[in-house]
Parts: structure tokens; sequence; C-alpha cells
């Protein structure tokens, strides 16, 4: 029975974590665990998920804006071509807007003049 029911978050206490989740992380989640450096998120509920990852994400940016590091957002790109809303992408009336880290983790400036493109940011962009 115990492995049927939602079990509450690790984090916040109360909300419940899918069962789902417990169960196996979809390849989405599984290519930022080395960006989140933390691997029990299995117990975290869907909001507390999506708060790590954005704080993960913010600390990658600040970093590849300052010029400390490469991007390499490629390497936590899942293949199977998921987006999830409020990290990849999120709506503005009609219109789907993209993110820096989505366009991190495409690699290149598609010249749409995207606003938050991250590779007019800087100079020396790779
Ligand atoms: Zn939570």
């Amino acid at each position: 029975m115990g492995e049927k029911e939602d079990v509450s978050c690790e984090v916040c206490k109360e909300k419940p974590v899918k069962v789902e989740v417990r169960q196996g992380l979809s390849d989405y989640w599984l290519k930022l665990l080395p960006l989140l450096k933390q691997q029990n998120i299995q117990s975290y509920c869907q909001l507390c998920l999506h708060d790590k990852v954005k704080y993960a994400i913010t600390e990658y940016e600040f970093k590849y804006f300052e010029g400390k590091i490469k991007n390499h957002a490629n390497d936590f790109a899942s293949n199977t071509g998921q987006l999830v809303e409020g990290i990849d992408y999120y709506q503005e009336g009609r219109f789907f807007v993209f993110t820096s880290w989505y366009h991190l983790k495409r690699g290149y400036c598609c010249g749409s003049g995207c606003r938050h493109c991250p590779y007019t940011k800087k100079k020396n962009n790779t």
C-alpha cells in the first residue's frame, strides 16, 4: 500500500510527491541532476523541484555571463525535446517566450532577436 500513496515533499513538508516521480524521473529531470549537484530530488514536490532547478539555472547563468564558465548547458538538455513551462519558456498572452536557459541549451543564436537571447549579452560567445 505505502508505495502507492503520495508522500510529502522533503523540502516544504506539505505538498505531495507524485508516485510517478518517486518511481522514476523523466529524462528531462535526470539530465539536470549534475547541475543540481543533488540526487535526492525524487523526494521533492513539483513546485520545490522547479524552484530548485530555477535557482541552479540562475547560478549557472550568472557564472556564464560573468565569463567564469563556457556554455555547456547542452550537457543538461534532454534528447526527448520536452520543454517545461517556467524553466524553458513562459506564456505571455498567446505568445511563448523562450528563456535564456532554453537558448543556452540550444547553444547558438537563431538571429530572430529573441528577448532573452543570451548570446547578445556577451561579446565572446562560445
Ligand atoms: Zn515541496
